[in-house]
């Protein structure tokens, strides 16, 4: 799947860091030759179509962008969706540049057309560990579904919608403006070219309802806050043959009480007495699949890092993980009593500057400067 498909740079031709100026109109060339419209039944423009509404969806958007530079095509299940919570009228990403081109060049085809339906975006709080092993998770989500009453039209059951008086179903109405001629949406049916007289009393005419589903929803391994996983089609439902939109479920990770991440490595920092520092020690260390013993050889500073290979968090494209950094903090020791001070002070006593050699390295340098 992800594998065959292509890069969305090389769809639309160009570069990796081209502007949002080049991939527009690099997109508009390309929609404007293989739009379905000027290619009737053929089923190739019709795939490279949507090829490059596809690109273009992601490019045009910076942060799908950003996505999809990061991770590749799955990335882009994790699109970009930039309003947070909820929202029913956020509409078509593309609503803009379609209006935009399809407006002038196809001119009123677009009237009666279908509605995409809404875009949605649900924001999922993952722990630390569904993060980074993967989780599946029922979600209720609330979303706008054509009225079974009057299978979203709008109309009171047994009326039908009536041709617009004002555009006389063109949606469209010409005026003149000195020489000019010109053409706007109809205000009075909003470019429909139907009007709806006795509205239908479940929808109060806006032919949709608002409803709840529930999706189970496989999180793969490796997502981190930020991640975006888009859910096609399981967004609001389109109208008049518009297709549905898409869903975003936005992840959002817990912090976890002694382990963090960075990318793909697990970062914990472990306390250790300076005896055992000295000394060197077995310690048991806490890691995502339960703890392991590792060796701390003696004259051991503080700051020092262990990796343990293989121990983080799993890749989010392909194999492998990540490691686990192990960072080591001597416990300088507090509340001695007595006899401790004593035993410490006879160490002091007996222990040259060849036990501390970081010291005697500071301290030398100290005299250099000075003297
Ligand atoms: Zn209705
Ligand atoms: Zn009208």
């Amino acid at each position: 799947m992800a594998a065959e498909k292509r890069d969305y740079y090389e769809i639309l031709g160009v570069h990796r860091n081209a502007s949002d100026t080049e991939i527009k109109k690099a997109f508009r060339k390309l929609a404007i030759q293989f739009h379905p419209d000027k290619n009737p039944g053929d089923k190739e423009a019709e795939e490279k179509f949507k090829e490059i509404t596809e690109a273009y969806e992601v490019l045009s958007d910076s942060q799908k962008r950003a996505q999809y530079d990061q991770f590749g095509h799955a990335g882009v299940g994790a699109g970009g969706f930039s309003s947070g919570g909820f929202g029913f009228g956020a509409g078509t990403p593309f609503g803009d540049i379609f209006g935009d081109i399809f407006g002038d060049i196809f001119g009123g085809r677009q009237r009666g057309r279908g509605r995409r339906g809404d875009d949605l975006q649900y924001n999922m709080e993952l722990a630390f560990e569904e993060a980074a092993f993967g989780v599946e998770k029922e979600i209720q989500v609330p979303y706008a579904k054509r009225c079974g009453e009057c299978g979203g039209s709008g109309a009171k059951p047994g009326t039908e919608p009536k041709v617009c008086p004002t555009c006389r179903g063109a949606g469209q109405v010409r005026f003149q403006q000195g020489f000019f001629s010109v053409s706007k949406t109809c205000g009075h049916c909003n470019g429909e070219g139907r009007v709806v007289e006795n509205p239908c009393t479940s929808c109060r005419g806006s032919g949709m309802v608002r409803d709840t589903k529930t999706l189970s929803v496989k999180v793969p391994a490796g997502v981190e806050t930020g991640t975006r996983l888009k859910l096609s089609g399981e967004g609001g439902q389109g109208i008049k043959g518009g297709g549905n939109g898409d869903l975003y479920v936005a992840i959002s990770v817990r912090e976890h009480p002694i382990f963090t991440r960075e990318e793909n490595d697990v970062i914990c920092e472990l306390p250790i007495s300076f005896v055992q520092a000295a000394l060197g020690c077995e310690v048991e260390v806490p890691t995502l699949d339960g703890t392991v013993s590792m060796k701390i050889p003696e004259g051991t500073q503080s700051g020092r890092i262990f990796r343990l290979r293989g121990k983080g968090v799993p890749q989010l494209q392909g194999y492998g993980r990540g490691d686990q950094l192990v960072v080591i903090r001597v416990e300088t020791p507090t509340n001695l009593n007595k006899r401790q001070k004593e035993l410490l002070e006879e160490f002091a006593r007996i222990s040259g500057e060849e036990a501390h050699p970081l010291k005697k390295g500071f301290f030398d340098k100290v005299m250099d400067i000075i003297s």
